[in-house]
């Protein structure tokens, strides 16, 4: 192993993007052994490869004892995507986890007590802290609210979900539970939205949105006087139209992206392509090119575009090299395409000042394919770093120092950590005081 290998082994790795489950849930309700190898996401590549979503769907369903059935139904089509990147990560995953060599129906009843094991309290900790080797993870839970974490207050961060704002759906019930803040115009939706980063932006690593999934990038400056009568129309229960939903939505998507400014917290954005088959009929919407026109009206807001925006990873290379408030994340990158995510990469480096790039997030629900997908990124990491030396553009030590920002410094720099952790422990002990 070269000394560079080592580094990037040994080196905690910043895991900016997750969907973990709570401890109680992982321990109640985790994956059976074919779940967590198989969910998410090669359970796509399946339906890709003519698998139907219901035999999909079937693999990883805990809840059917028949494990010998679930498994036949997708064996022939596992043959053809062990060599995808996510057929990688789950075979990773397999042999780091269950020291599964070859994924197999004996192999896999042979691991069932192991997984009985990693269901233990403490145990999701321990595999992302110790086998994932990770410093701490940044998690997406959907939801608005972000407190201390008990089952690792510094090391399960999370996000601010702006997703329905930024579609132009806010659950405005739910916000006044929070806020109680009763919502009647404008004015006071400004109101209850500051409440909420009042209330949880202390203790929130970022802000994070992926309306891509339900409208486009593009973004377009609205007035108060522009949201105003589609607010209204909200509030009596009227149905409002696409363009009405796009106008609230970009309204409420600018104002979280001050908020997220004034609180101190980077603004995570999904780019690139849709997780769920057959959903890209209208790809360009996703292209990082989109977000131009709030890159340039909110400077003073970190924006994190993730993703590598797979696949039109050349243009978020020249957004990255354009704005200088842009910081790009390859969360779920190498499992999408590890080629592709080696060669972005090598592509950033030569392009953009290399403290702008995250290498890692999983962007999953289980902590055992976190620790597949976190061994994937450090060896394609190895590889782009490796072959950069080779062609003599820097030598092994600056390769080296190169990694540990990729794999951390950027990271803990962007997302404040260091304050972060301090806020969240002591709100934890006023808690408890
Ligand atoms: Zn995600």
């Amino acid at each position: 192993m070269t000394d560079l290998a080592h580094h990037i082994k040994i080196t905690p790795l910043v895991d900016t993007h997750e969907h973990l489950l709570s401890e109680a849930e992982y321990v109640k309700d985790g994956p059976d052994v074919l779940q967590s190898i198989f969910h998410t996401y090669i359970g796509l590549d399946l339906i890709t490869s003519r698998v139907s979503k219901d035999v999909a769907d079937r693999v990883i369903d805990s809840s059917d004892p028949d494990v010998e059935g679930r498994w036949n139904c997708i064996k022939d089509a596992w043959e053809y995507c062990r060599f995808t990147s996510y057929g990688q990560a789950a075979r990773i995953t397999a042999r780091l986890v269950y020291g599964i060599e070859e994924i197999t129906l004996d192999s896999i009843l042979t691991a069932a007590e192991r997984n009985k094991q990693l269901r233990q309290p403490g145990e999701r900790l321990r595999l992302l802290r110790e086998v994932a080797n990770l410093d701490h993870v940044q998690i997406n839970h959907h939801a608005w609210a972000c407190e201390p974490d008990l089952s690792g207050p510094e090391f399960f961060l999370y996000d601010i979900s702006w997703v329905e704002f930024c579609s132009g759906q806010p659950d405005l019930k739910q916000l006044y539970e929070e806020t109680q803040v009763e919502v009647r115009d404008t004015a006071s939706l400004r109101q209850a939205m500051a409440a909420l980063f009042e209330k949880y932006g202390g203790c929130a690593v970022a802000v994070k949105a992926q309306h891509a999934y339900d409208r486009t990038l593009a973004w377009v400056e609205r007035d108060d006087a522009d949201v105003e009568p589609v607010l209204q129309k909200v509030l009596r229960g009227d149905e409002i139209d696409a363009a009405e939903r796009l106008c609230l939505g970009d309204w409420c998507w600018a104002r979280g992206v001050e908020l997220a400014a004034e609180h101190n917290l980077p603004f995570k954005i999904h780019t690139g392509i849709m997780a769920f088959n057959s959903t890209m009929t209208d790809p360009f919407r996703l292209q990082s090119g989109n977000l131009g026109t709030i890159l340039a009206r909110y400077p003073d807001t970190r924006f994190v575009l993730m993703h590598m925006a797979y696949p039109y990873t050349d243009e978020l290379v020249g957004m990255a090299k354009n704005f200088p408030n842009v910081y790009v994340d390859m969360c779920w990158g190498w499992a999408l395409n590890f080629r592709a995510a080696v060669d972005f990469v090598r592509q950033m480096i030569h392009a953009v000042p290399y403290n702008k790039l995250f290498a890692f997030g999983g962007d999953t629900f289980w902590p055992a394919q976190v620790v597949g997908y976190a061994a994937q990124a450090r060896d394609g990491l190895t590889r782009a770093l490796s072959a950069e030396v080779e062609e003599g553009t820097f030598c092994e030590a600056e390769a080296i120092q190169i990694a540990t920002c990729l794999m951390r410094e950027n990271q803990m720099a962007c997302f404040d950590i260091e304050n972060k952790q301090a806020t969240i422990l002591s709100q934890l002990s006023a808690k408890n005081g």
